[in-house]
């Protein structure tokens, strides 16, 4: 469950779009929301923006329809003529091998990440603790006030006395 920034609702996770980056990884606004905002940004397009976005497509499309739909074609035909068995297992045969020379760098690096995110969430980790310790500091001060005071008092006192 999670509240929405913009209505204010508490809604399932599932009611909010994917956002990473975010802490948990969800939009801070829900689904519906930004529905709204989409359509809004719509309705606030004049007339004259829609006719000419949509002409600049149409132009555009116009314009190189033929070299958009040969270049589709070309380059999933050229990919298809060109890669031959053997290809498809060089290829196979590169990855084995790169995996292989690089075994250690990978997993070190797939290590590396996985260490970093455990640190990430370390540092958030302490960053509560020691808001945490903080606050039972200042609640403990707090609590005890007139004891702390007459111990630091009595403390002073011996040590002046010691003098
Ligand atoms: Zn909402």
């Amino acid at each position: 469950m999670k509240e929405c920034k913009e209505c204010g609702k508490e809604l399932e996770d599932k009611e909010f779009y994917k956002h990473v980056g975010n802490k948990d990884n969800l939009m801070s606004v829900c689904k519906s929301c930004i529905k709204i905002r989409r359509r809004q940004i719509k309705d606030n397009m004049s007339e004259e923006d829609v006719k000419r976005k949509s002409l600049l497509d149409k132009n555009y499309y116009e314009a190189n329809k033929e070299r958009i739909s040969i270049d589709n074609k070309e380059r999933y035909k050229f990919k298809k003529d060109n890669m031959t068995d053997e290809d498809i297992k060089t290829r196979n045969d590169n990855s084995k091998v790169y995996y292989e020379a690089n075994k250690e760098r990978i997993k070190k690096y797939n290590r590396d990440k996985t260490l970093q995110k455990k640190k990430k969430e370390s540092d958030e980790e302490k960053q509560e603790r020691i808001v945490m310790r903080n606050k039972y500091i200042k609640d403990y001060y707090q609590r005890n006030k007139e004891l702390l005071n007459e111990r630091s008092r009595l403390r002073y006192k011996n040590n002046k006395d010691k003098e």
